[in-house]
């Protein structure tokens, strides 16, 4: 019989009943070191005081009363994002498909307010992962997230990541932007190469395109900047942001210069929760921490440490980990032996984690994780790598032996 609770994920059979700090912690007292923060979300870790006790006394005020009314929470958390980035105004919603459905809407209606309705298309990398919607599955082009599905929402071309010479060969007189994630997240964090951020702005001027990026994974301050393009000193029209965004409470933003807020009038676009007093608490209460004095330097050192302990683990155990890449706090660590497999190790050795394409092992700790906690998942992770080499020569013994049986 089927689960009360729709079977769309398979499930580790483990739940957790608190978490502090990088932590968390099962009902009979396990401790397991949160490296997955729920898929970059928990950007504050858990338990956080601050973000805790703003939910409550906002919940306790006033939850959510509507667009039709003006929103202080609201006005306030996009003011501090204009003042901290390149966008001159932000949309608020609910997740990261939905930013993203937003961005590509306003990357159509600027070039119709341009005077061509007939730009577009869209043109995403082929890896790359958008969201779970119609148009999302579409943009993200991924064969296993269309399947059964039906014919793929149109507009939206593929080329290859980092390949500026596809890239530009792509345009047409439909193409309207281009969607990105400067760093792929669930292919296995993949960066964007330097020279190719800068010639997507550079190509997105001389053909009059929109240079949209998802930051949905990347912004926040995961990798030590408030978002990530500006590791790249290149500067987009809109971007889209979420995970990270209120530190657990579900929210996404769009973040857009002038020309393309400008290209959204009123009833435009709309949403029923989005930026709701509630939300925006969290999202205010997660900027006070990222936003504070030193606190992004402090992740990128941070992150620092954790690529310089991941690079010598690698080196440790070359028949388990292939190699490390990553910024920040945001680390792929890329396996010789099948990653589902090293996640149960390391798991059994208490420390949580999350897979992306490629084999890849993905490390998104809290961002208030310390170098320590960093050096002590790399230590379980070390483990973990002894115990799976152990058992590999065990099975090569095995095999050998029954071969001269044989
Ligand atoms: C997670 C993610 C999304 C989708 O966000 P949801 O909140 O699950 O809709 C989109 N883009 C990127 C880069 C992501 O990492």
């Amino acid at each position: 019989m089927i689960s009360a609770l729709m079977p769309t994920f398979k499930r580790v059979d483990l739940a957790f009943e608190h978490g502090q700090g990088a932590c968390l912690y099962t009902a009979d007292g396990r401790r397991f070191l949160d490296f997955g923060a729920g898929i970059a979300v928990s950007s504050l870790g858990h338990g956080h005081e601050g973000l805790v006790k703003a939910i409550a006394e906002q919940a306790g005020r006033v939850m959510h009363v509507s667009n039709l009314y003006r929103i202080p929470q609201a006005e306030k958390l996009a003011d501090r994002l204009v003042a901290h980035s390149f966008a001159d105004s932000v949309f608020f919603c609910n997740s990261g498909a939905e930013a993203n459905e937003g961005m590509v809407k306003m990357i159509r209606k600027t070039q119709s307010g341009r005077g061509h309705p007939e730009r577009t298309r869209i043109i995403c990398c082929t890896g790359a992962f958008h969201g779970r919607t119609l148009a999302m599955i579409a943009a993200t082009g991924n064969p296993a997230y269309l399947e059964g599905f039906g014919a793929p929402v149109e507009g939206f071309d593929h080329v290859p990541f980092n390949n500026m010479n596809a890239l530009r060969a792509a345009i047409t007189p439909e193409t309207a932007g281009i969607m990105l994630e400067p760093i792929q997240g669930e292919t296995g964090i993949k960066q964007a190469d330097p020279q190719f951020m800068t010639g997507l702005r550079q190509v997105c001027d001389e053909f009059g395109l929109i240079l949209a990026l998802d930051e949905v994974q990347t912004g926040m301050g995961r990798t030590g900047k408030l978002f990530a393009h500006e590791w790249y000193g290149v500067t987009p029209d809109v971007i889209s942001v979420a995970k990270g965004i209120a530190g657990g409470f579900p929210m996404g933003a769009i973040l857009a210069n002038e020309e393309v807020a400008a290209s959204m009038g009123a009833g435009s676009h709309g949403t029923t929760f989005g930026g709701n007093p509630l939300a925006c608490a969290a999202g205010n209460a997660v900027l006070d921490v990222i936003l504070a004095d030193g606190f992004l330097p402090q992740v990128e050192r941070t992150g620092a440490v954790l690529g310089e302990t991941l690079d010598a683990l690698v080196r440790k155990h070359p028949t388990v980990f292939e190699l490390a890449r990553g910024r920040g706090l945001m680390w792929g660590l890329k396996c010789r032996l099948p990653v589902a497999q090293v996640q149960a190790q390391v798991m059994a050795e208490g420390l949580l984690t999350v897979t992306a394409g490629e084999n890849v092992l993905r490390l998104l700790p809290p961002l208030i994780v310390t170098p320590e906690e960093c050096r002590e998942a790399c230590e379980i992770l070390s483990r973990a790598a002894q115990a799976l080499e152990a058992a590999e020569q065990q099975k090569n013994k095995t095999e050998s032996q029954t071969e001269r049986h044989a």
